[in-house]
């Protein structure tokens, strides 16, 4: 089998279509275009790649966008200061702060300090809180990524085993949550499907991965998921990103393209989905932040 391809960037052009769009709308109805700020501490050239990224994306799509720049060795007081003035401005809609930051800063404090109708990554523990009880404001970018992913390919996940390798708070966790809940009024996007999260301490890890009808991959270890590992006709999403001697590699070898139905490539997957989430999350809190003031 040759697996067809989750093309995340051609996905991604027809929701960003849709978004410019919205954002076109909002903006002749008289409001002022959505804003995303975002805070880089420090010149770490990956960071600066996806900062360049985000904000390129965000004029694509008629959202402002501004880069707060602090040096390598600002303190954490000066970077909570900048959050501070960005949760007070109103023409800022979104606030991003790149991570990961230096090792001096308390990451969580800082994530914790964005106000959480300006938190479009959905970091905040008000906002994780939120979806948990199935009721979410934002859903956190590369999670959302996947679900769209899912959706707009007509791959069906209520009742579907899906197995996430990793569990970290920005993709695994918050992706299970999404998955696993049932559809409401409040919360459409949930995926109704049984959901197993494995990481480094589960038991039997590849026949866990055997089992799935959908198996997404968030560890960060180049080509870990092998075909032994994967179901015939199974959907693969690979979220991984590894530089790897200057290269992009995914978490998934490619040789699994042999055993799945679907396969997201890297790059060109999850990648852009994640960017193209975080520009609806900020039309969408551009449109919150109006609704509290008025
Ligand atoms: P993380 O390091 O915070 O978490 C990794 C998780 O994988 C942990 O839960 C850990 O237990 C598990 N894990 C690690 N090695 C394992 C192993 N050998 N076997 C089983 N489980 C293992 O990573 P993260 O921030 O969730 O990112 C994961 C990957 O996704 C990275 O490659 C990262 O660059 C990528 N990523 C991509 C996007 C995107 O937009 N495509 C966004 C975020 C992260």
């Amino acid at each position: 089998m040759t697996a067809k391809r989750l093309d995340g960037a051609e996905l991604s052009k027809t929701i960003r279509a849709e978004i410019a769009t919205g954002v076109q709308e909002w903006v002749a109805s008289g409001n002022i275009a959505p804003g995303l700020a975002a805070v880089l501490v420090g010149n770490n050239p990956a960071s600066e790649a996806y900062i360049r990224n985000k904000r390129k994306a965000c004029e694509s799509v008629g959202i402002q966008s501004w880069l707060h720049r602090l040096p390598a060795d600002a303190s954490q007081k000066d970077l909570l200061t900048v959050v501070q003035q960005l949760n007070q401005t109103p023409e800022v809609s979104g606030i991003l702060v790149q991570l990961p930051l230096p090792k001096e800063i308390d990451e969580e404090s800082v994530l914790r300090a964005v106000t959480p109708l300006k938190d479009v990554d959905a970091f905040h523990p008000e906002n994780i809180g939120l979806l948990a009880v199935g009721h979410p404001r934002y859903l956190p970018c590369t999670p959302y990524g996947v679900q769209q992913m899912l959706v707009r390919s007509g791959i069906p996940t209520a009742g579907a085993n899906i197995v996430i390798l990793g569990r970290s708070n920005i993709v695994g966790k918050p992706l299970s949550l999404i998955l696993m809940q049932k559809p409401s009024t409040g919360f459409p996007q949930a995926g109704d499907a049984t959901v197993t999260v494995v990481h480094r301490g589960t038991k039997n890890l590849a026949e866990v991965c055997r089992s799935a009808d959908i198996l997404i991959a968030a560890i960060g270890v180049p080509k870990f998921v092998k075909p032994e590992m994967v179901k015939q006709g199974a959907v693969v999403i690979d979220v991984g990103i590894n530089s790897v001697e200057g290269k992009i590699i995914g978490d998934v070898d490619p040789s699994v393209g042999e055993v799945a139905e679907w396969l997201s490539p890297v790059p060109g997957g999850v990648g852009p989905m994640t960017i193209t989430m975080l520009l609806y999350n900020t039309f969408r809190a551009a449109q919150l932040l109006r609704s509290v003031t008025v």
